[in-house]
């Protein structure tokens, strides 16, 4: 198995990596993580795709982006969210967010729980929520959160060449942005 892609801090702005400095990718870290005063905006200048989970705040200027939120940050079944965003909203620039301690890792090892909250919560029988599981878990499964959303960012430079896309990464703990390495 390859080895994780590393986690590169932003303390300061020579942290930002050079292909994003001066674009929204750059800005958007720079609000996030080193308080660089924000303006207002009127446009979109960017889209960000990010776990559902509840533990994440962003700090980031009004009508700064669109934001996509999609359990383990993947976007395989949201493509035509990210066209529209690009095709309508104009953005040319993506984040992709991934966190620490994300619920879309192991799911394996919460398939009791997922079933048992179910059938209390939502009113489905045992059989049910179980299929429910089994038919789903493997598209939702992420394995290593660094490792997905740097194949998941090489998927959509692929997918949208000319969009200019950055693997990043969300610590709970800290609550601030990483960017990940991504050999390019
Ligand atoms: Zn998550």
């Amino acid at each position: 198995m390859s080895k994780n892609p590393r986690i590169l801090p932003i303390e300061k702005k020579s942290d930002i990596p050079s292909k994003y400095r001066g674009t929204p990718i750059g800005s958007f870290a720079g609000y996030h993580n080193l308080g660089l005063p924000v303006k207002p905006f009127t446009g979109a200048q960017m889209l960000v795709g990010m776990c559902m989970d509840n533990r994440k705040h962003l700090n980031i200027p009004d009508n700064f982006a669109y934001i996509i939120r999609a359990a383990g940050a993947n976007l395989r079944y949201s493509e035509f969210k990210i066209s529209y965003a690009i095709g309508v909203g104009g953005v040319s620039h993506l984040a992709l967010i991934g966190h620490t301690q994300c619920g879309m890792q192991n799911l394996a090892g919460k398939k009791a729980a997922f079933i048992r909250g179910l059938v209390k919560r939502a009113g489905w029988n045992k059989r049910q929520a179980e299929e429910h599981f089994l038919n789903f878990c493997m598209m939702f499964e992420i394995g290593s959160v660094q490792r997905f959303i740097v194949s998941e960012v090489m998927r959509l430079r692929a997918r949208y060449p000319k969009i200019s896309v950055a693997p990043m990464l969300y610590k709970v703990e800290d609550s601030r942005l990483y960017f990940l390495e991504d050999g390019s």
